[in-house]
This record gives C-alpha cells, structure tokens and sequence, in this order.
C-alpha cells in the first residue's frame, strides 16, 4: 500500500495520486506543474474547459497562490476551513492556465481530511484535484470506488469512506460580495450567517453559467428518474430509492431521513445499485427545502434527461428555464 510519503514524493516528482477527502476522492497532481495537471485531465478524460480545484493544508498557502485575500475570504476560511466550502479568488501567475481552465481565478479549498492535509503539507506544494473519476460519471466516495474507475492506472492512499460524500459549495467572492456556484452540504445560508448580508448574493441555484457546471454530470450509467413516490415508480424491474416507507415490490433501497446521513450514503448507494445492471433506477424526490438544495443539485444533474424534466425538481423556477 501506498505511504503518504510516497504518496508526496509522486505528487512532487509530477505523478498524479488519489486521496480521500471529506467530500468525494480526489485525483491530485503539484497545482503549480501544468504538465502534471495536464496528466489529471486526459486521465479522467476531462474537458479543458472544467477547472479544478486547488487544495491546500493553510490559510497561508492558499494566500500564496490568490492574489487578492478579501477579509471575506479571511473571515470563511477562518471559520470553515478545514472543510467543504471552494473559495473561488482572483490567481497568482503562479497557477498555471490549465488548471483553472484559463480562468483568472482560482477555485482553493482546505479539505478536513487528515490524510489530504498530511499529503499537500509533506508534498509542499499546493494540489490540483478534480473528483477521482472519469468525466461525468459518479464521483467516488471510496478507495474502491477510485479502484473500479482506474485500476492500476493511478495509486489510491485509503481513507475510508468520505464523510460527507458530496462535492464541496463553491463560492464566488467579487466586489466583498459571496456568490454561490455549486451548492453543497455548507449551505448559502450557513455561510452568510458569517458573512455580511448582501442583496447580489443568491443567485438562482443551479443556473450559474460556470465552466465545469455541466447540466448532466455526477451520472450512474443506469438511466435514473427523479420521481415523487412510489406511484411513479414505472415497474417492478428496477430500483426504488426512497426516504418514507413504501410497500414496493421491486429492489427497494431505504435512505436516511437526514439530509447529511443522506448525503453520506447517496454516491455509494448509486455506485451499489449501478453494478446490478437493472433498467432504471427511481429515486424518491427529497423535499424542496435549503437543507436539501445540494443532494437535489447532485440528483437533478445525474437524472437522465428523457426521463426526468427539470420541472420535476425545479418546479418553482420551471418558467424560467
Ligand atoms: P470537481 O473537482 O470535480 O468537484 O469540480 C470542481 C468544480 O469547481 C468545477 O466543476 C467548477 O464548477 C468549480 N470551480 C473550480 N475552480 C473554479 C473557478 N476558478 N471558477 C469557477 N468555478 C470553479
Ligand atoms: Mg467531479
């Protein structure tokens, strides 16, 4: 098995690693090696267009490669990190082009790992992760996930299952003001609690155009519909995801009543059932509610687009799209 000292002799020497973090695995290369990068993107078959995030073990690294530090982005990594929050700031010339997909910004976050933290300090470089799977697919949320994505192509340091088990929230800071990109289990509205109010915050969730926003994305390979119960379920073939009781007959998978326990499960619950080969797989709506609003995000992009209309989760901006 890999060491973590082995592990950061490969990430400085331009090889590429994956390592658990809270959220999902990640696959890891030196931030500031652009041909190392490069390596990260053809493996997972990336889009040039999709930048990834850089992680770091310290408020000071990650000022090292911003160029601007707000005291807003003082303030939330001060009281978020380590932790699933992506602070999205204008880039030192230090971090290459490719990794931000020539955006003039960079997307950085401390994971609260203690593997990841133990990997960038040893490293001592800054690392560039996407999540550790192929493009579009579902993000892995254990070594064995990453294993059964790559095989032998990359080495997987094992941290057990991701505790929080969905991609970190993105947050833009322009002009002293947040601006939400990807929504996360670190809701908006925990992060404002922090931050000052401010009226150009909130924009519609999941409507930011932003590279790497990919409408269909976080998929199983099993077409998936987003349904409200077990009513419309469309036979006894597949598999029913579901929160509240529901007397089905057909591969029926029970899920915490809790959005973080929830959460935790979905990607392995996915990965589990995607492996049966069955014709679909239904899974109950949660509610519209903001403790929800991430694994809904997660469920409305890994939906299958024939079968689950966006006004099927987003009734209450269906006019607008
Ligand atoms: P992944 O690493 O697969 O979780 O994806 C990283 C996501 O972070 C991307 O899909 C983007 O949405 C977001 N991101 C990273 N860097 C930036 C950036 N500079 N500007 C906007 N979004 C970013
Ligand atoms: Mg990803």
């Amino acid at each position: 098995m890999l060491s973590i000292k082995e592990a950061a002799e490969r990430i400085r020497a331009g090889g590429l690693v994956a390592f658990p973090t809270e959220t999902v695995y990640g696959l890891g290369a030196n931030a500031l090696d652009a041909a190392a990068v490069a390596r990260v993107f053809e493996l997972k078959s990336r889009p040039e267009t999709s930048p990834l995030i850089v992680h770091v073990a310290s408020i000071d690294m990650a000022r090292e490669i911003a160029a601007e530090w707000p005291p807003l982005a003082e303030e939330l990594a001060q009281k978020w990190w380590p932790g699933p929050l992506t602070l999205v700031l204008p880039k030192k010339p230090a971090i290459p082009e490719i990794v931000t997909a020539a955006l003039p910004t960079v997307g950085i976050r401390m994971p609260n790992h203690p593997l990841a933290l133990e990997l960038i300090e040893q490293a001592g470089v800054p690392i560039a992760a996407p999540s550790a799977n192929r493009f579009g697919q579902l993000s892995p949320t254990t070594a064995q996930h990453v294993r059964a994505a790559f095989g032998d192509a990359v080495e997987v340091l094992d941290g057990g299952p991701c505790r929080v088990g969905i991609e970190s929230t993105v947050v833009a800071i322009e002009n002293g003001a947040l601006k939400l990109l990807r929504p996360g289990m670190l809701s908006l509205g925990e992060l404002e609690s922090a931050a000052v109010p401010s009226e150009s915050t909130a924009p519609p969730l999941g409507s930011h155009p932003s590279p790497g926003m990919h409408p269909r994305h976080y998929s199983p390979r099993t077409p998936l519909l987003l349904v409200d119960g077990p009513k419309s379920v469309p036979g006894r073939t597949g598999a029913y995801v579901w929160r509240k009781k529901s007397g089905l007959v057909c591969r029926s998978v029970h899920m915490p009543a809790a959005p973080a326990e929830y959460a935790a499960k979905l990607y392995s619950v996915l990965h589990e059932l995607d492996r049966e080969n069955l014709p679909w797989i239904a899974v109950e709506l949660p509610p519209d509610t903001p403790a929800w609003t991430a694994i809904r995000d997660r469920l409305n992009r890994a939906a299958s687009p024939e079968q689950a209309s966006p006004e099927q989760i987003w009734p209450s901006q269906s006019s607008e799209r």
